[in-house]
């Protein structure tokens, strides 16, 4: 079980949504730093333990900042995310560079800010060198293909895109050798919002275990693991939070049994969680336009899908909290949509809720990962305001909402009065 509390009261809302109108998505300070200092303490047991903040989980500068502050770097896997990341102030190896199918601009710009470069490809160590240079330290992304399930989200190892096979990480590490590296490390990622403990200790044991035979069959003595990202949180009130100490306890016996006992020890261990940094300290926060009764009841948002994809895409779960009627019988079955052209622009479907009033105020919890960040412009929706509130209680505007200028800004009206048709 997992209790869906909200760090505002119905009078502390109403009073923000004087200043900064629905709808917008507010990210709670306070919990994100308990948050992010509870997992580096279960993972203090590695002394070069790190985190490195999926930035397109939440790429705010004002987020990475607090996060950087709490000793998280960056993980970038595009040019504007580094760029974000450089504007922060987290630079060089407090970056991690991990893309795929990377154009060259994207390495190069990596390499000027000495950013860890994690390659996704074997033919990326030949491009990599021809266009800004190999690297001293540099890092590979392992797919373990039939080796591994992966999980319901992420899907199948065997039909993913990522990393190197198991025979061209040898090969890869040989040639990175030869070409000058010096400082080598591993990663991989094949589970994706897993409240599973196990699958995450599983790409430990999978990677120390190759960490053991780098060393053995081709004399790699690896500097750093990265277990990446994939940590999931509970949407459902039914689901539990990962036991996060538990999780660090049973990473730790696997080190100890693998690594240390086979003389490796340190390894720097590093991960590169999004959804579970934030993830659960954002909420998006709207209102109620319009009730609709026909062959079902709607409920209609001034937020759509713009703001928050996941349920749309993926029929994700998002709990939603009527604001001053937590405490009322679940007796309404409602649809509550968006104003998007799209029949799946709808945040819950068969939802019981208590009876909802136009006007009423909806806090659709979860948003602070791969929520705001997802947001598009189809349908002329405009991206929300980010606010967010402090520890002191005060709330800060982390990003404006997107207005029509924004919409209009790539186009040229100028250019239509010239052109005759
Ligand atoms: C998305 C992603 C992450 C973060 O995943 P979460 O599920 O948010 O923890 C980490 N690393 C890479 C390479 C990613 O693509």
């Amino acid at each position: 079980m997992s209790t869906k509390l909200l760090p505002f009261t119905k009078n502390q809302i109403e009073k923000i949504i004087k200043k900064y109108p629905t709808p917008f998505h507010l990210y709670d300070e306070k919990a994100i730093r308990e948050n992010a200092r509870a997992f580096k303490n279960s993972f203090a047991w590695n002394e070069d333990f790190k985190e490195f903040f999926a930035v397109k989980a939440a790429p705010n500068p004002y987020l990475m900042k607090i996060l950087h502050k709490e000793g998280f770097g960056a993980d970038c896997s595009s040019l504007p995310e580094l760029m974000l990341a450089d504007k922060v102030g987290i630079v060089g190896e407090h970056i991690m560079f991990s893309s795929n199918n990377t154009p060259a601009n994207e390495y190069v710009k990596a390499k000027e800010l000495g950013a860890i470069i994690n390659l996704d490809d074997i033919s990326h160590i030949p491009f990599l060198e021809k266009h800004c240079g190999i690297p001293e330290v540099i890092s590979f992304r392992y797919n373990p293909g039939h080796l591994r399930k992966g999980n319901p989200i992420i899907g199948d190892p065997v039909e993913s895109k990522y990393g190197f096979t198991r025979s061209q990480i040898f090969e890869g590490f040989k040639i990175a050798r030869k070409k000058g590296a010096k400082r080598f490390g591993l990663h991989s990622f094949v589970i994706s919002n897993e409240l599973n403990r196990e699958s995450y200790v599983e790409t430990a044991r999978m990677l120390f275990k190759l960490a053991v035979d780098l060393k053995k069959e081709i004399d790699i003595r690896l500097e750093f693991v990265n277990l990446s990202g994939g940590i999931g949180i509970p949407y459902r009130p039914e689901q539990s939070a990962v036991d996060l100490i538990a999780l660090g306890k049973e990473i730790e016996r696997e080190y100890k049994g693998i690594i240390i006992a086979n003389d490796l020890h340190p390894i720097k261990l590093f991960t590169e969680c999004g959804r579970y940094i934030t993830g659960p300290y954002g909420y998006l926060v709207s209102t109620v336009l319009h009730k609709k009764d026909i062959y079902k009841q709607y409920i209609g948002l001034d937020a759509s899908m713009a703001n928050l994809m996941r349920p749309a895409l993926y029929g994700a779960y998002h709990h939603i909290t009527v604001m001053g009627k937590e405490d009322l019988p679940l007796d309404h079955v409602y649809d509550v949509t968006g104003s998007l052209c799209e029949n799946n622009d709808k945040f819950a479907i068969d939802r019981k809720l208590p009876k909802i009033d136009v006007g009423d105020i909806i806090v659709i919890h979860d948003t602070g990962a791969h929520g705001h960040a997802m947001g598009f412009n189809y349908n002329g929706k405009l991206r929300s305001a980010e606010l967010l509130l402090r520890e002191n209680g005060e709330v800060v505007q982390i990003r404006r909402a997107e207005t029509v200028k924004d919409y209009f800004a790539t186009l040229d009206f100028n250019g239509l009065t010239r052109f005759k048709v």
